[in-house]
């Protein structure tokens, strides 16, 4: 019998209220509300985890053994799953030797269309592989790439030798002087003034005799020239051998060059020299995929044909869900969050699999309005093949399309943790819940902006697809970059000005807080102020009241919970039995401040210890928290837990009080709300008010709008791409020709 509904009832992970609902099958039901409402403890937590643990169920207790432990979630009932395939924003990993090429499938069968039809036939399809003996480079061994050493630190030029010109951090003193000792140079000439001999003998001179000075007498000694002395001390010895320490200095000089051999092809000579229509696989590897489209189509070789049609269907794929600006041979570890998502979601679309369920996490990471349908499109053709479709998702245009939406609030935390509407787009914006509200109404577009303090210059910035770009971004203001996927956005802000402007604060969603006992309170430091209100108050050590001390609860360390690996069963975290939970020894929990324990603190929200609390220095930080839209987290939160979005407020938070600092955020809205958003561009703003400035890299229309200035890179992605096609203010950009946001913008600006 198919069962129509996925069901679940009373389910109870992290902030969830006894949550029951259906999810249609083989529909596209899409979840929504505020950061931390709970979202992802219903879908990921909850419905993806339960899958996978009945998924393991199946195995045999010695299988299991080898996979990933699941501990049932927290629900009476979770039933009618099908097998889910949850393909979320984590970076595709792997080595140099996984490509786009590669991960799609796509590779091999171009090989084997080279070993078919190419000229000259060299063998088999192995022959046309990196990854194989036959047909990887023996001087890079398919790597494409060697290391070498970037010298351009090393020296200062507008020094002498005398004046210390040679700066290798890694030689001894002696070694750096030994250049002037030689005597074959002249000490008190500016290495500007070298001439090239002069300049080569330093860099590569090898094996020449010279007396060296050192410590008042001579010895003979070898002259190697700074260059090749690096290279055979660092380079050409196993790094493994050499300490770590030396390894941390030294890495920063050794960089990965293109093989002298395969220039980077990564190839055999044989396999390079195997053409169709005159270009060899790594030069069509190379090309973007929507160059290599009709060049694959107009093959018509008869032998060929199946493998045609396979090739041009799968590229169509890469170019149906908006990555045609990417080519075959792009390392998989080089794309971003949302590329590598888009990535995995092609990968199954050539899957034949039918009646899973898809689960995403906010797909429209990354892409511009312009590409949204193609997203649309493809979760619709996912759906049409029989598959349940279950995403976590902001974006309005994505959010209709979905045949079912759940919304889950009212607000955060423990305010949250309900279904407070199901039903379809057009009851949706009837109904009085924050995303039916907001989904009305979108920002107004800011008509007056900051004036500039001033401006720092970003010059001739040629990385990836940049055309030489130089560009000018004010200081003092909000500057929002924009342009579709592959325009080059980040190329120019996270590569080139963090490098020209190294300074610059990066606020991203990357984890936060080393430790497993990190929590808001430790991170913003209102603990230690705790601690001592507490000393203070009992006359004891305040270190009594730290989790990595004397007072910690011994059994737990302080984490307040156990984690068992049993051996042939799911993995289990249960309260500690000592403390229950609470990670402190009795006699430390009998001191009270006010009443409340140390464990009692840990245990409240950020709102109620703004309450609590009546010291200035706490109150302070905590309401920073409060002011980024965190006041729901427990002061004793494991940071661990917490979503991108989150950890990038909580970064946020502790900048607040800051001025004069130059902040870079990319896509900073990843994981927000509407609403949630509305409360972005305030801390944003009063960052901006307080004299810092603000440079974001945004897709979406709201933050676009409340930007003071803007750059628009294109006109499109890749080759395409890669200029500044308008500077200016918001009301400048709704006029501006030839850019696509231009057009986006207006539409949104009614
Ligand atoms: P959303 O996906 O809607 O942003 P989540 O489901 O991630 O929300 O989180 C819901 C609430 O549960 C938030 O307050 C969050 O901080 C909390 N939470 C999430 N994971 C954990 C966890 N492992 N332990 C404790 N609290 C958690
Ligand atoms: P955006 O940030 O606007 O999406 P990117 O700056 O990431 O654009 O990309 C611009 C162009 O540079 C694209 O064609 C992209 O494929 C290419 N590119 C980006 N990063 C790399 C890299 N590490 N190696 C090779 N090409 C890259
Ligand atoms: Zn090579
Ligand atoms: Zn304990």
């Amino acid at each position: 019998m198919n069962q129509e509904f996925i069901e679940i009832r009373g389910a109870r992970e992290n902030n969830l209220k006894n949550v029951s609902l259906r999810i249609p099958k083989r529909k596209i039901t899409i979840f929504t509300g505020v950061s931390g409402s709970g979202k992802s403890s219903i879908v990921f937590d909850t419905i993806a985890t339960e899958a996978q643990r009945q998924l393991n169920e199946n195995f045999s207790m010695f299988i299991r053994n080898f996979l990933p432990k699941y501990a049932q979630p927290h629900a009476d009932a979770i039933e009618n799953l099908s097998m889910a395939i949850v393909v979320d924003q984590r970076r595709l990993g792997g080595n140099s030797h996984s490509t786009l090429g590669t991960i799609t499938d796509i590779s091999p069968v171009l090989r084997l269309l080279f070993s078919r039809v190419g000229h000259p036939h060299i063998g088999n399809s192995n022959a046309f592989s990196f990854n194989d003996p036959q047909g990887m480079c023996p001087e890079c061994n398919g790597i494409g790439k060697k290391m070498g050493v970037v010298a351009d630190s090393f020296l200062d030029m507008s020094k002498s030798l005398n004046e210390g010109a040679v700066q290798v951090p890694v030689f001894a003193t002696w070694e750096k002087s030994s250049y002037a000792s030689s005597g074959f140079f002249d000490n008190d000439k500016k290495l500007s003034d070298f001439t090239n001999e002069e300049m080569d003998l330093l860099l590569y001179g090898k094996n020449l005799k010279f007396k060296l000075q050192i410590g008042g007498g001579t010895m003979n000694a070898t002259y190697l020239g700074i260059i090749e002395k690096f290279e055979k001390s660092y380079i050409k010895r196993d790094i493994k051998t050499l300490s770590e320490r030396t390894q941390k200095t030294v890495a920063p000089y050794i960089a990965l060059r293109p093989c002298p051999s395969c220039n980077g092809a990564r190839l055999s000579q044989a396999a390079l020299g195997c053409r169709i229509d005159g270009k060899n696989i790594a030069e069509m590897s190379a090309m973007e995929v929507s160059e290599l489209v009709p060049l694959i189509k107009q093959i018509k070789d008869p032998l060929a044909t199946s493998m045609v049609i396979t090739l041009s269907e799968r590229l169509q794929h890469l170019v149906d869900i908006g990555l045609e600006y990417l080519s075959l041979d792009r390392e998989t570890t080089t794309l971003s969050g949302g590329e590598s998502q888009r990535v995995k979601m092609v990968k199954h679309l050539s899957s034949s699999l039918i009646d899973v369920m898809y689960i995403f996490d906010e797909p429209s990471v990354g892409l511009h309005p312009r590409d949204v349908h193609r997203l649309n499109e493809l979760l619709g053709k996912l759906r049409d093949k029989g598959n349940t479709v279950i995403v976590v998702e902001h974006d309005p245009d994505v959010i209709k399309v979905a045949d079912h939406i759940v919304d889950v609030g009212p607000h955060a935390g423990s305010k949250g943790g309900n279904i407070v509407f199901e039903g379809s787009f057009a009851d949706l914006v009837k109904a009085d819940t924050l995303t039916g509200r907001h989904i009305k109404q979108s920002l107004p577009l800011k008509k007056k902006s900051r004036k500039p303090l001033g401006k720092l210059s970003v010059k001739n910035a040629r990385i990836n697809n940049l055309h030489n770009v130089s560009v000018d971004i004010p200081t003092g203001v909000l500057t929002v970059v924009t342009g579709v996927a592959g325009s080059g956005k980040s190329s120019l802000i996270n590569h080139v000005f963090l490098k020209q402007h190294p300074k610059a604060i990066v606020i991203d969603q990357s984890a936060v807080g080393t430790s497993t006992r990190s929590n808001p309170a430790t991170y913003t430091g209102v603990m230690d102020d705790v601690r001592k209100a507490f000393a203070k108050e009992n006359g004891v050590s305040a270190s009594l009241f730290s989790f990595n001390s004397q007072g910690a609860c011994p059994n737990c360390q302080g984490l307040g919970v156990i984690y068992t690996d049993l051996a042939f069963m799911d993995g289990i975290k249960t309260p500690c039995e000592i403390c229950e939970g609470k990670r402190f020894k009795e006699e430390v929990l009998a001191y009270k401040l006010d009443g409340k324990s140390i464990s009692d603190i840990l245990e409240m929200t950020v709102l109620q210890a703004l309450d609590y609390f009546t010291q200035k220095d706490i109150l302070h930080k905590l309401q920073a928290m409060s002011d980024v839209g965190l006041d729901y987290l427990t002061l004793g939160q494991p940071l661990s837990t917490l979503s991108g979005g989150e950890c990038q407020r909580i970064k946020l938070a502790s900048e607040l009080h800051k001025k004069g600092s130059v902040y870079v955020l990319d896509e900073p809205t990843t994981g927000l709300h509407m609403s949630d958003i509305t409360h972005l561009l305030s801390i944003m703003n009063r960052l901006v008010d307080a004299g810092n400035t603000m440079i974001v890299i945004e897709h979406n229309l709201d933050v676009i709008k409340n930007a003071d200035w803007i750059i628009d890179m294109g006109p499109d992605g890749g080759t395409k791409g890669g200029s500044v096609v308008f500077e200016g203010t918001p009301v400048d950009l709704l006029g501006a020709k030839g850019s696509i946001t231009s057009s986006y913008l207006k539409a949104a600006s009614g």
